[in-house]
């Protein structure tokens, strides 16, 4: 028995499933999760000694790797002045005027502690805002586990929603609309039906918890000028996507302005942080200025915002972003190539630092239904497969993976290697 599996073992005595987070279980591959005792730049050692080359980047946040150590000593530096005070400090106001000036269509930004928490309040803003109380997502966006958002598409097509979890009143999922992603008509349908109702559309601007599925050109565009036409809140959650796919977020990346903008995950350089924030009218509405509650004791934590502005400094070096993507591509055409010298079909798709494999016959994958419909066991085998060379990517085909500005030549190189081999064994 490995260290990992004793731990596995132990962990489920008192953690429900052994894990704090469900995809963590590994139950969307098989197995057992690998327990991990440290991170240094592109790589992940787990508790048995075993080094892997990591793409999943802590999901998101790690964006120039781990234990970087510009970002570990500031951290080391901020602890020693104070764990925390629950009361305004300066590092808040840098945090709040890095992210005004790096995201434009953000006025003003309120700090949270996870992703979750920012759509939440992004959501209850939105709401407070219109007087509506509707809101519009997508199948196989994941916005966090607020109750207005763990809702999926009821059976026909225009149906209000349903729970996708017990413990989500009906009366509140059924103000949750759910349309397919990348699907325009489909919103147009719903704002014909429920316009005046419609507090916001909150879409992933590139989807990433459906595997990864960017856009498609004019789907942006068209959420634009409908929630303009209707007078809904657009909310682009970039929890993901920003500072992932560009300095600027997608929203750079595809030149749309949302209304309200989500963040999570890079911002906190791998410290719990959320933030979410938008036009000064809006935002304007919440408390203490206006009358929409919104509070956090950890919010604004200095320890966390250090981690965060730390890592918003690293990545503001000249073309950072370009050669993030240029690896994140290297990678991708390189797995491609692979896979069909060994007869393996696949698709992929990649938006900057970010990326997705499908084991599907079909030449591009841009919805839920598509997503959902890859060759899961493939999956696993490659998976299971990769892990056994030491590369460690999402345990889940409806994950994205993400490069880091770690990631050189030499860690792409061995990962094709290893790719090479697995997928010839498929
Ligand atoms: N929005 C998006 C787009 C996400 O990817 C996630 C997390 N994967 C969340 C929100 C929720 O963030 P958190 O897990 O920090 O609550």
């Amino acid at each position: 028995m490995t260290h990992s599996d004793e731990l596995f073992q132990r962990a489920q005595a008192h953690i429900p499933g052994g894990v704090n987070s469900p995809v963590r279980a590994f139950k969307g591959v098989g197995g057992k999760p690998v327990f991990f005792a440290r991170g240094e730049g592109p790589y992940l050692y787990d508790v048995d000694g075993n080094r892997y080359i990591d793409y999943v980047s802590s999901w998101g946040p790690l964006v120039v790797g781990h234990t970087h150590p510009e970002v570990v000593a500031a951290v080391q530096e901020a602890a020693a002045q104070g764990l925390g005070f629950g009361a305004p400090t300066a590092i808040e106001i840098e945090m709040a005027e890095t992210v005004c000036r790096l995201v434009p269509s953000m006025d003003l930004v309120r700090m949270v502690s996870s992703g979750t928490e920012a759509t939440m309040s992004a959501i209850r803003l939105a709401r407070g805002f219109t007087g509506r109380d509707k809101i519009l997502k997508f199948e196989g966006c994941y916005h966090g586990h607020a109750d207005s958002l763990l809702v999926k598409a009821g059976s026909g097509a225009l149906t209000l929603g349903v729970p996708t979890s017990p413990g989500i009143p009906l009366a509140l999922a059924e103000h949750t609309l759910t349309v397919s992603y990348n699907n325009l008509d489909a919103v147009q349908e719903a704002f014909a039906h429920f316009g005046g109702q419609i507090a916001a559309v909150i879409v992933e601007p590139v989807a990433g918890n459906m595997n990864c599925i960017p856009p498609a050109p004019g789907f942006l565009e068209g959420l634009r000028s409908i929630c303009n036409e209707y007078g809904s809140v657009l909310i682009f959650d970039e929890v993901m996507t920003g500072f992932r796919v560009a300095l600027g977020g997608a929203q750079e990346f595809y030149n749309v302005t949302p209304d309200l903008t989500t963040l999570g995950k890079v911002i906190g350089g791998g410290l719990p942080v959320g933030a979410f924030g938008g036009r000064r009218e809006i935002m304007e509405m919440i408390s203490p200025l206006g009358p929409v509650y919104q509070a956090g004791t950890l919010s604004g934590n200095p320890v966390a915002m250090t981690a965060g502005l730390t890592t918003l400094k690293l990545i503001q070096t000249p073309e950072f972003y370009q050669r993030l993507s240029q690896q994140t591509q290297k990678l991708v055409k390189g797995l491609l190539e692979r896979a069909h010298d060994a007869g393996v079909p696949m698709a992929a798709n990649q938006v900057g630092g970010m990326f997705g494999l499908f084991f599907t016959e079909e030449e591009e994958v841009t919805n839920y239904y598509q997503a959902t419909n890859c060759n899961l066991d493939r999956f696993k085998l490659f998976f299971h497969g990769m892990l056994g060379q030491g590369i460690y990517l999402a345990p889940s085909a409806f994950e994205a993976s993400f490069v880091s500005s770690a990631h050189g030549d030499e860690q792409i190189e061995a990962t094709l290697q290893a790719a090479e081999q697995v997928l010839t064994e498929l």
